[in-house]
C-alpha cells in the first residue's frame, strides 16, 4: 500500500458505514396492466426505450410473476402488503370501498419509523372512493399514507408526484399509473401501447428528478412493476386480463438505485408479494404479516473486493470515483497490477461515448484520472448519470457516477 491508499481507506470505511446506517428512500411505480411482451419481454423494447436504457444502471427480473389473482383490486393490495390479502367491503367517507385485512408497507413503515403522514405518499388519478389499507389492531388508519387522488391521466399523476417530491421528499412514495390498463381495455392497440410509452417516459422523468434532487440523489431506490399483465394472444389478447394465462401472470420488475446491481437481468423466479418485502428491507422496517421474500439478487455486494475473473489474470482494480455525485470534476483511481493496455471511457445514459480519458499501455502502479465533465469536443455535458468503463484485454468494468448541476 502506498501513501494514498492509507488516506483513501478511512473514506471507504466511512462510505460503507454510511451505507449501512442510513435507510434509503423508496419510490415505487405501479404501471397497471402492462403485458410483459410489450415491456421487457419485447427484445426491441419498442414501447419502453427509456426504461431499456435505464436498465443498464439497474437490475431487471425476467421471471417476475403475479402468482395469484390477475386483477387490480386484489393484485395492487398484494403489492402494498407483501402478501396476498383478503379485502373487506366498507363505507368510508360516505363511499363504498374495500380495505385490506393485512397491514400495508405504508403502515409498517410509518409505525416502525414513527414517520409523520407527509413521509409516505400514495399518488394516483382521481377515483371516487379509494381502496384502503388495513384497520389492523396493531396498525391501521393512524399509519396510512397521505393519499393524493386527482387528475384524470398518468401525466397528472406525474405532476402531483413532482410537487410532492419537491415539497416533502417523502421517504416512501408510491405512484400508481392507471392509463395502460384503460388503454388495454379500450381494445385499441395504439391507445394501449401509447400509454405504455407515456408511462415509460414518466419513469424516466421520475428517475432524472430523483437523481438531480439534493435530498434524493444517490440514496433513493426506484422500483417499477405491474399488478398484472394481459391475456396472451391465445387466451383472448391484450384487451382483457384476469385468468392464469402466462400473459396475465408475467410482469416486469425494474430496480434502480445506489444499492442495486448495475446492468443485471436475473432469471430467478420472483412473485408479487416480494416487491413490498424488498421495499421494506430497503426502508429497514419489518413487514411482520407479509409472506413474500426479499429479492436479494438485485443488491450489489457491498464489500469492495479485488476482481477475480475466472481464467483471466487480474490486471487492474478500480475504485469508486470520488466525489460522487460531483460537480465540476471527479477522480477515478485505478490500481494496475500488471503492465497493460488500459482504456478508460466515459459513456452516457444512452450508451454513447462521451470522451476517452485514457487509451495507452500503463505500467503497474496507481493511476488517478480526473474527469472535468467535458466531452471530446471540450464542451461541458449536461447533469445526469454517466458510466465509466475501464477495459484491459477482455476485462471490462463499468461503474456509474452522477454529475449534478
Ligand atoms: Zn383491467
Ligand atoms: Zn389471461
Amino acid at each position: 500500500m502506498n501513501k494514498s491508499s492509507y488516506t483513501f481507506f478511512p473514506f471507504l470505511v466511512f462510505l460503507l458505514l454510511f451505507k449501512f446506517l442510513v435507510a434509503e428512500n423508496v419510490v415505487i411505480v405501479i404501471i397497471d396492466g402492462a403485458r410483459y411482451s410489450e415491456t421487457f419481454g419485447d427484445v426491441n423494447h419498442t414501447f419502453i426505450p427509456v426504461m431499456d436504457s435505464l436498465s443498464q444502471f439497474g437490475t431487471t427480473l425476467d421471471q417476475f410473476y403475479n402468482d395469484s389473482l390477475t386483477y387490480t383490486s386484489r393484485a395492487v393490495p398484494a403489492l402494498w402488503c407483501g402478501a396476498w390479502t383478503g379485502v373487506r367491503d366498507t363505507i368510508y367517507n360516505d363511499g363504498s370501498t374495500q380495505y385490506t385485512l393485512k397491514p400495508s408497507l405504508f403502515e409498517y413503515f410509518r409505525k416502525q419509523t414513527t414517520s409523520p403522514p407527509q413521509n409516505a405518499y400514495y399518488i394516483l388519478e382521481y377515483v371516487s372512493s379509494l381502496w384502503l389499507p388495513s384497520f389492523h389492531n396493531d396498525y391501521g388508519p393512524d399509519y396510512w399514507p397521505t393519499f393524493i387522488s386527482t387528475g384524470s391521466m398518468d401525466i397528472d399523476v406525474l405532476g402531483q408526484a413532482l410537487q410532492v417530491i419537491n415539497n416533502d421528499h417523502p421517504q416512501l412514495l408510491l405512484v400508481y399509473l392507471a392509463d395502460v390498463d384503460h388503454g388495454g381495455h379500450s381494445g385499441n392497440w395504439n391507445t394501449y401501447t401509447q400509454a405504455i410509452a407515456t408511462a415509460d417516459s414518466i419513469v424516466g422523468v421520475l428517475w432524472r428528478t430523483i437523481q438531480q434532487d439534493t435530498v434524493y440523489a444517490n440514496n433513493t431506490t426506484l422500483l417499477v412493476t405491474n399488478d398484472h399483465g394481459r391475456h396472451d394472444d391465445s387466451h383472448g389478447g391484450f384487451n382483457g386480463h384476469g385468468d392464469g394465462c402466462n400473459g396475465c401472470r408475467h410482469i416486469m420488475f425494474l430496480a434502480l438505485g445506489p444499492q442495486i446491481e448495475s446492468n443485471l437481468a436475473t432469471s430467478i423466479y420472483r412473485r408479487t408479494p416480494d416487491m413490498a418485502v424488498t421495499a421494506a428491507h430497503i426502508l429497514q422496517v419489518t413487514p411482520e404479516f407479509s409472506t413474500g421474500d426479499v429479492i436479494n439478487e438485485i443488491f450489489s455486494p457491498v464489500a469492495i473486493e479485488p476482481d477475480t475473473e475466472i481464467g483471466i489474470p487480474e490486471r487492474f482494480h478500480i475504485y469508486p470515483n470520488y466525489p460522487n455525485p460531483f460537480n465540476p470534476s471527479t477522480t477515478i483511481e485505478i490500481d494496475v497490477y500488471l503492465q497493460s493496455h488500459i482504456r478508460l471511457t466515459i459513456v452516457d445514459i444512452n450508451g454513447k461515448d462521451v470522451v476517452t480519458l485514457m487509451d495507452t499501455i500503463q505500467n503497474s502502479g496507481r493511476l488517478n484520472i480526473t474527469w472535468n465533465g467535458k466531452d471530446k469536443m471540450g464542451n461541458l455535458v449536461s447533469a445526469g448519470i454517466y458510466l465509466y468503463q475501464i477495459q484491459s484485454d477482455k476485462v471490462v468494468k463499468t461503474q456509474k457516477m452522477i454529475l449534478i448541476k
